[in-house]
């Protein structure tokens, strides 16, 4: 048993490497969930030192996901492919849209097996939800696998989430082309929600936060500047207001100021397949 520990959790997957932090196990320390282990809530810890505010980060990322999957769900969306969805937590995709309309298909992909692994866990019972692991830098087997799921129909429009995802790539991961590749194989009335930590606002936080990870306790984050996120755009026409804050991204009431305008560590969009 290689790798894993005599008191692993019942949650973690066999296998799981609990002396790496992860993306998805260290933004759930960051919300205050209960599925990550010691070296996860070092990352958070290492990274709250750094820039304090980092928790107003999330819980702003986490209030534009739900802002942008029910625009979707007005809109007319109902499917949805959840890319890097994470470890579910309060107001997960298929809460917010089957509350809209049961009717509602969603789909959640990660590349990390406790997320997974706690996505079934909490979608059992639930014919119109599921979960797949699957990497978004190899698109072509993630969209196999999302048709075999039965889940989604790509004779039908799809609402693509990427939120919080593509900064985990790096420039020779290739962000730009993955979206594309993702967007040809969608047809016209899809959409596409894009959230991505920026060093525009705040260049110096996050050069203190991006730097690269060679050490377990840290996460590799890429943060970009406006044009590298804008660019990921490339072939959908952006919904007003365009590519903004995190917090400006249609807020809905006071609750949503999580990180106040001009501060905001991310910019959030959503595009439309013409
Ligand atoms: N989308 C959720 C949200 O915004 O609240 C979760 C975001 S979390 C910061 C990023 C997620 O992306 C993690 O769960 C991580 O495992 C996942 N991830 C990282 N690289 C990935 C890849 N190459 N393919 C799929 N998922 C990936």
């Amino acid at each position: 048993n290689k790798g894993v520990s005599m008191d692993r959790p019942a949650w973690a997957p066999e296998g799981v490497d609990m002396q790496q932090a992860s993306p998805a196990r260290m933004y759930d320390a960051l919300l205050g969930g209960s599925h990550n282990f010691e070296i996860d809530r070092r990352a958070a810890e290492m990274g709250k030192a750094l820039v304090p505010d980092l928790p107003r980060l999330a819980l702003s990322n986490r209030a534009f996901l739900r802002r942008a999957v029910r625009f979707l769900a007005d809109s007319g969306i109902r499917q949805f492919l959840d890319v890097g969805s994470g470890i579910p937590t309060a107001g997960n995709v298929h809460e917010v849209v089957q509350g809209i309309d049961p009717d509602i298909r969603v789909l959640y992909a990660d590349i990390d097996p406790v997320a997974v692994a706690h996505s079934r866990a909490i979608l059992r019972g639930n014919s119109r939800a599921g979960a797949i692991e699957a990497d978004l830098r190899k698109p072509a087997e993630l969209l196999d696998r999302a048709g075999e799921t039965g889940l989604i129909d790509f004779d039908q429009p799809v609402g693509l989430l990427l939120v919080a995802v593509l900064h985990l790539l790096s420039d020779e991961d290739e962000p730009v082309k993955k979206v594309a590749d993702l967007r040809a194989a969608l047809e016209p009335g899809s959409y596409v929600a894009i959230s991505h930590l920026t060093s525009e606002m705040r260049p110096e936080d996050a050069g203190k936060l991006g730097a690269n990870a060679s050490d377990k306790s840290r996460v590799g984050i890429h943060f970009r500047n406006r044009e590298g996120i804008v660019a990921m755009f490339d072939g959908w026409d952006l919904i007003e207001p365009g590519v903004v804050e995190l917090p400006v991204w249609r807020p809905e009431s006071e609750r949503d100021r999580h990180e106040a305008p001009g501060r905001s560590l991310g910019l959030a969009g959503v595009g439309r397949k013409a």
